[in-house]
């Protein structure tokens, strides 16, 4: 039987049938605008011969588009009622896999080694929005090789992620991730595109890997040191946050900014991704 996972009505009665209520506590908001997964699928890039990780599935709404595209969908759900519930609604395909675990404690490496072998791998999912952030870190810090990561979130979140390093929007988030990737807003989506509606409209953006980073940074521990105790207290000049955070005095900070060409009372926001990564260098080697 084909369900149509994009009606509500279809959607809730599936959901009673298993006894499931949704929980916000693990971000369960689940799509119901037709429109928007086969969108999402067509961003991931995703072809017949190349493998999709999706992160919590729901009830397949995306995971079926995805099957469409991809060769094969290995997709990891939390919540130990919703298998029973994809098995049903995805018994049409036969390249998707549900595993039941926790993506944070899933073994990633063996994960790919397991379901995709030598497969190119996209991630594609719509993020439960309390983990956001440590998801998309694990994914980008994990080193492997994935094509590219397509995933919605809220919409404040991208706008900082994938926001102009060197701007009054960016924070130690979006130095990480544009260190690591090419970060793209590709559409927004309302609220009332969810089963429930969340408060905030969303955006799906899409993250693909650098093979190496866009600069050269001599020790990249010291590098995220440097740019997170930045970006502890944005309102403090650089100067002052560093020295706070770090075992840095003010005339090392003051000269290496200077050799930037910025003054001494430069905050965090106006520095490019360049200019961080040569001040990170630089304090290294004064250090060193
Ligand atoms: N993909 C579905 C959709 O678009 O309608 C559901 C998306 S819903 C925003 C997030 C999903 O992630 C839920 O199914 C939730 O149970 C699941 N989830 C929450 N925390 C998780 C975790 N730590 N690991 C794996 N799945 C998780």
């Amino acid at each position: 039987m084909t369900y149509d996972l994009t009606n509500e009505k279809t959607v809730k009665q599936i959901l009673a049938r298993h006894g499931i209520v949704l929980s916000k506590a693990r971000g369960q908001n689940f799509l119901i605008n037709p429109t928007v997964c086969p969108r999402m699928a067509e961003a991931s890039g995703a072809t017949k011969q190349d493998g999709v990780l999706e992160i919590g599935p729901g009830v397949g709404v995306l995971t079926a588009q995805l099957a469409q595209v991809a060769g094969k969908v290995v997709s990891v759900e939390i919540d130990k009622g919703l298998p029973p519930v994809l098995a049903e609604t995805l018994a049409d395909f036969d390249n998707v896999t549900v595993i039941e675990g926790d993506i944070l404690k899933t073994d990633l490496a063996a994960l790919l080694q397991t379901h995709f072998a030598d497969m190119r791998v996209h991630v594609c999912a719509n993020l439960p929005y309390y983990i956001t952030t440590d998801i998309l870190m694990m994914l980008l810090e994990s080193g492997l090789p994935f094509a590219s990561i397509t995933v919605m979130v809220q919409k404040e979140f991208a706008d900082r992620l994938c926001a102009k390093v060197g701007s009054r929007q960016s924070g130690a988030v979006t130095v990480s991730a544009a260190f690591r990737a090419k970060c793209e807003k590709i559409f927004t989506v309302s609220a009332g595109s969810f089963l429930p509606p969340p408060k905030v409209d969303s955006t799906v953006m899409r993250l693909t890997p650098y093979p190496t980073p866009p600069v050269a940074v001599h020790d990249q521990a010291w590098f995220f040191k440097v740019v997170k105790a930045g970006f502890h207290q944005r309102r403090k000049t650089l100067q002052n946050s560093l020295c706070s955070c770090l075992p840095l005095d003010k005339q090392q900070v003051a000269s290496a900014l200077q050799a930037i060409g910025l003054p001494s009372t430069a905050r965090v926001e106006q520095l490019t991704l360049d200019q961080l990564a040569t001040l990170a260098n630089t304090l290294y080697t004064d250090l060193a």
